[in-house]
């Protein structure tokens, strides 16, 4: 509901904000080539998942 901000205290406009924190997305650092990635996700770096190589990409492509 629309109030007049003036109306609403600090305590009350704080405690409304607590919610609204962002968080940090899970990262780790792959252990292919050690670059921070998201956790649970295929590394953007190398293509490599659970140590095989998942996707192909032109940064590892000596391997082919
Ligand atoms: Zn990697």
């Amino acid at each position: 509901m629309a109030v007049p901000f003036r109306r609403v205290s600090k305590m009350k406009k704080r405690m409304r904000r607590s919610h609204l924190a962002l968080s940090v997305p899970g990262m780790i650092t792959c252990p292919n080539c050690g670059e921070l990635t998201l956790a649970h996700r295929v590394c953007s770096n190398c293509g490599f998942y659970k140590g095989k190589q998942v996707v192909t990409s032109k940064a590892s492509s000596d391997e082919e």
